[in-house]
C-alpha cells in the first residue's frame, strides 16, 4: 500500500468520528475526507473534543470545523470538507478514489447507502457505532458479510444511539478501531466483527459468513425492506428521510425572528437547545425537539399530516 497516496473517507464526525480523527492524526493518510452536515453546539464540546466554543458560538459546520483544527495540529495531510448529509445522489461522488471508508453514522438507512456504494467500488469499509458504554466495530472487507448481511440481525440486539456516550469511552473504541486499521495498512485480513464491553475493553470476535440473499452482496439478492419515514437520528437529533422535505422559504416566511444563517444552511431557533438546521435542497435534522413536537412543526409548513 501506497501511503503516500492513501486516500480515506470519514462520514460521521461526531463522538466517535472524533475520538478516531484526533487519534489518528497525521498517521497512515495523505488525504482525508469529512463528511458531515451538522453544526457544533454548546453540548458537544464536552463528548466531541475536536471542537472549541468559538466553532459552536459561530455554529459551524462539524466537517468544516474538524478540517480547520485537524489541519492545524498536521498540515502533511490534504484534508476535504464535505458539510452536508451523505445520500443516495452524493455517495458516489464522495467516495471515488477511495482506499477505505470509515462510517460512524447513526441510522441504517445511511449505513445502507454507504454499505451499497462501497460494494460497487469493492472499498473496504470500517463500520462503528458505540453507545453507552458498548460498542462494535466490523471492518468489512467484501469477502465475509456486508453490513446489509447483518443489519437486520444487529437492529434486534443493537440500538444505534450515541446519547450517553462519554469521551473517555469513545477513546477507548477509538483506540481499538486505529489497531485495526493499523492492521489493515499492514495488508493484514481476516477481520471479524467484533462487539465490545468499554468497561472492560473485551471484543467479542466472530466470523459471519456473507448471505447469500443479499440485497448488496448476495448471489440471489432481494430488496431490503427500510422504513421511509422517521428515523432517531443520534443523540437527541431527529432526522427524517430525504422523502419528507421542508421547504426553507416557508420555514423563513412563518418564522423570519427565528432564522439564522449559517454555512449556507439555515438554522431554525426554537428555543434553549432546540434547533432545527434545514438544508436548501430541504433535509433536515431536529436538535432538542420530542417526536410530537417535530412532527407538528412539519405538518405546519408543509400542510401534510405527517
Ligand atoms: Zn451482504
Amino acid at each position: 500500500m501506497h501511503l503516500n497516496r492513501f486516500n480515506l473517507v470519514v462520514i460521521g464526525a461526531g463522538v466517535l468520528g472524533c475520538a478516531v480523527l484526533t487519534q489518528m492524526v497525521g498517521r497512515y493518510f495523505s488525504s482525508v475526507s469529512i463528511v458531515d452536515g451538522d453544526i457544533v453546539t454548546q453540548k458537544n464540546l464536552k463528548n466531541q473534543r475536536l471542537y472549541s466554543e468559538k466553532d459552536a458560538a459561530e455554529m459551524l459546520n462539524k466537517s468544516r470545523a474538524a478540517v480547520a483544527h485537524l489541519s492545524a495540529l498536521n498540515s502533511s495531510v490534504k484534508y476535504n470538507s464535505f458539510p452536508f448529509y451523505i445520500g443516495e445522489q452524493r455517495i458516489l461522488g464522495v467516495i471515488k478514489g477511495a482506499d477505505l471508508v470509515l462510517d460512524f453514522t447513526d441510522n441504517s438507512e445511511t449505513r445502507l447507502i454507504i454499505n451499497d456504494a462501497c460494494f460497487k467500488f469493492k472499498i473496504p469499509l470500517l463500520i462503528a457505532s458505540i453507545r453507552g458504554k458498548n460498542g462494535f466495530f466490523y471492518l468489512i472487507d467484501w469477502k465475509h458479510a456486508c453490513y446489509n448481511c447483518i443489519y437486520t440481525n444487529l437492529q434486534k440486539s443493537y440500538n444505534e444511539n450515541c446519547a450517553n456516550t462519554h469521551y473517555e469511552s469513545a477513546m477507548r473504541l477509538g483506540a481499538l478501531i486505529e489497531k485495526e486499521l493499523s492492521r489493515f495498512i499492514a495488508g493484514d485480513n481476516g477481520f471479524l466483527f467484533n462487539s465490545v464491553s468499554l468497561n472492560t475493553n473485551r471484543a467479542h470476535s466472530i466470523e459471519i459468513a456473507k448471505d447469500p440473499h443479499c440485497g448488496t452482496c448476495g448471489a440471489s439478492k432481494h430488496m431490503h425492506s427500510l422504513d421511509h419515514g422517521f428515523i432517531q437520528a443520534c443523540g437527541d437529533g431527529l432526522k427524517f428521510s430525504s422523502q419528507h422535505k421542508i421547504d426553507l422559504r416557508a420555514v423563513c416566511r412563518a418564522f423570519p425572528a427565528a432564522i439564522k444563517k449559517a454555512n449556507g444552511q439555515a438554522v431554525f431557533l426554537g428555543g434553549v437547545n432546540k434547533h432545527v438546521l434545514i438544508s436548501r435542497t430541504g433535509d433536515f435534522l431536529f436538535t432538542g425537539y420530542s417526536r410530537n413536537e417535530a412532527l407538528h412543526f412539519i405538518s405546519r409548513l408543509s400542510g401534510v399530516n405527517v
